[in-house]
């Protein structure tokens, strides 16, 4: 626990067992003690054969906790509820999420249902976006939610806003650009429906992180002083300055510190207080996003993958910058809004996958001593001064022969003179005299059952770090030290930094060939992973369960489980006609290979050929279905 510092980044939700397993607790800390959820049953459950009582599902396997969102989405509203309370602010918290952190079908709902109670909405920055969460909102969403449209919008993007306003959602389109709003007065006189508008501020407050580009002056979003004051005089003009209810901005993801979201949160206070000052109808403030995650545990300011606040301090530096600006402007507390998606999501889920191999330590066969003596000269020489630097423990010296002997080895290979043993015993010879000499053993590559471009792609793509731990034998101290390798070709694939500043991992040996899997979790990567992932190598995403506490056996319930896509379901992704494939190839074989050919492409719906009836003719065990529901 302490060793991968899971305290530090887990709580309230995970932690390790008495049997050294990662167990989860569905409701933090308010989850009783002896309900929490054992990770590696989970997996025992999913992974294993149907036949053995298991779901049967292939790895990796993505682990959803609902009373997880749950647990998140009430303790923001508690922290702003209570922040609020305290301080006698007037007005009150309505929060929405914003569907790109994780447009899952089921993740949106869930939020959506557990917010009911709260008025909490959803932030939209596409169309279909704004669909799906259209159709979420009206079917279980709280009338009064919010419903946030955001992005770059045209004609079309608009009109959907506009008739959702129609059906009695609580819709605000919020113009990013001062163009948008000629879009939105003629869209809203063609339909006649009268929008509710908001606008997007340009801060000069800049955060310095990664996640900041957005913010400052030169940010991509967002109208500046000028531009709002065009927008205010344009829709005074056309008797539409009461449709002008709120003010939004984003100073970037992760903000680090209280200091820096106080700063910004009081400048957009201003702006709100002046619009206000102008004769906009104004109610809302959205302070966007920016609720930052602890991924590394060190709740510190000082790297992109910590925040130096908890969700109360948040809470309280939001509501105290805006309850003083209006107090001093005399203006009206405004409902205050936040699109905190990072914040809402990275813990629900889990994302877990095996290390099926891993790379042996360095080798050197005795026995080829023999082909050290049938070295040139020149390498001769090289080979009997590196051995006596190496009696003499000199190491610098050692190294630099150990350079020149094997560069020169592989010019006599290029040239024909040395053969592949040859240069196999220098290498092994330097690697036995550098580890004589006390040089630490290269960190071992654990292979691991998925694509990083699919399902890890911040690491890849913007070098973001997520706590990576193995999920058991966290009671045994590990002995090696790996690195992550992919399944994919690519030499991208790979996870070589770790948090904690470190270039590998602490890892156990693997089991030997035929037990238990060797597990490994990636944790507090719910938000923006699942939709980023791209199909490099035709590697589709994770089987998925969702876990629920229950009074069952191990506390938890299977409530859906869905298998990852086949290949077929890659390849029709590409255009590729998968039946079509099938039966080109099907004219080349007999109908036993047929059957194989046919479980290796997966489920193909429109095929006439049926695989089971095949390899039952041909005695073979049946494939795995592709979905159930537990
Ligand atoms: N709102 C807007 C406009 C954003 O651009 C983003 C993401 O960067 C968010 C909300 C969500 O931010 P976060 O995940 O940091 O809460």
């Amino acid at each position: 626990s302490t060793l991968y510092n899971v305290d530090g980044w887990g709580a309230p939700y995970f932690f390790v067992n008495d049997d050294g397993d990662i167990a989860v607790r569905p409701h933090g800390a308010a989850t009783l003690p002896g309900q929490e959820i054992d990770l590696a049953k989970v997996v025992a459950k999913a992974a294993s054969p149907r036949a053995g009582g298991g779901l049967g599902l292939p790895l990796p396997l993505l682990v959803r906790f609902p009373d997880v969102l749950r647990h998140r989405v009430e303790a923001l509203n508690a922290a702003f509820d209570y922040a609020m309370r305290s301080t006698g602010y007037g007005g009150r918290y309505q929060g929405v999420y914003p569907v790109k952190c994780n447009q899952d079908r089921h993740v949106v709902e869930d939020i959506v249902e557990f917010g009911e109670p709260f008025r909490f909405g959803l932030e939209a920055g596409s169309k279909p976006e704004l669909l799906l969460a259209m159709s979420c909102l009206a079917a279980r969403g709280n009338p009064d939610a919010l419903l946030i449209c955001n992005g770059y919008k045209d004609d079309d993007y608009v009109s959907l806003a506009l008739m959702a306003r129609a059906m009695g959602l609580n819709t605000v389109i919020v113009l990013e650009q001062e163009e948008e709003l000629d879009i939105v007065v003629e869209a809203s006189r063609r339909l006649g429906v009268r929008p509710v508008v908001g606008m997007r501020a340009k801060l000069r407050t800049k955060h310095a992180g990664h996640f900041g580009a957005t913010s400052g002056e030169k940010g991509k979003f967002g109208l500046n002083a000028a531009q709002i004051l065009s927008v205010v005089f344009k829709l005074k003009v056309i008797g539409m300055l009461d449709c002008l209810q709120l003010l939004h901005f984003h100073i970037g993801s992760q903000i680090p510190t209280t200091a820096l979201l106080g700063d910004g949160v009081g400048e957009a206070a201003q702006i709100y207080c002046e619009l206000a000052r102008l004769g906009a109808a104004m109610r809302v403030i959205d302070v966007g996003g920016g609720l930052g995650i602890d991924y590394d545990g060190t709740h510190s300011a000082q790297t992109d993958i910590s925040v130096a606040y908890s969700l109360e301090e948040y809470a309280a530096a939001v509501v105290a910058a805006v309850g003083r600006v209006c107090d001093c402007k005399g203006v009206a507390h405004p409902i205050i809004c936040s699109e905190s998606g990072r914040a809402l999501v990275s813990h629900h889920s889990v994302l877990v996958f095996e290390a099926f191999s891993a790379s042996a330590p360095g080798r050197i066969d005795p026995a080829t001593g023999y082909l050290l003596d049938e070295l040139t000269d020149d390498c001769r020489a090289d080979y009997r001064n590196l051995m006596a630097a190496a009696v003499r423990g000199d190491f610098e010296t050692c190294a630099l022969y150990a350079d020149q002997l094997k560069r020169r080895c592989a010019e006599q290979f290029k040239e024909g003179i040395l053969g592949l043993e040859h240069l196999a015993a220098v290498d092994g010879l330097c690697e036995i005299v550098a580890r004589g000499m006390g040089a630490a053993e290269p960190p071992r590559t654990y292979h691991i059952n998925l694509s990083v471009f699919t399902s890890l792609p911040d690491i890849w793509a913007i070098g973001q770090m997520f706590p990576i731990i193995p999920i058991q034998r966290l009671g045994e101290r590990p002995a090696v030290d790996g690195v992550l390798s992919d399944l994919t070709c690519d030499s991208d694939g790979k996870v070589e930094r770790f948090i904690g500043g470190r270039h590998s991992l602490p890892l156990h040996e693997l089991p030997v060939h035929g037990t238990r899997g060797y597990y490994l979790g990636m944790f507090l990567g719910g938000a923006y992973q699942e939709a980023l992932g791209g199909l490099h190598n035709l590697f589709g995403g994770p089987s998925v369960v969702r876990v629920s506490q229950s009074d069952g056996p191990h506390f938890f319930a299977v409530t859906r489980a869905v298998a990852g896509p086949s290949c077929a379901d890659v390849l029709r992704a590409m255009q590729h006609e998968p039946e079509v494939m099938f039966e080109v190839l099907k004219q080349r074989t007999d109908g036993a290979t047929a059957a194989a050919l046919a479980r290796s492409f997966g489920a193909m719906p429109y095929l006439s050929f049926d695989p089971e009836a095949a390899s039952m003719a041909s005695g073979e065990g049946s494939g795995m279905s592709s979905d159930s529901e537990g």
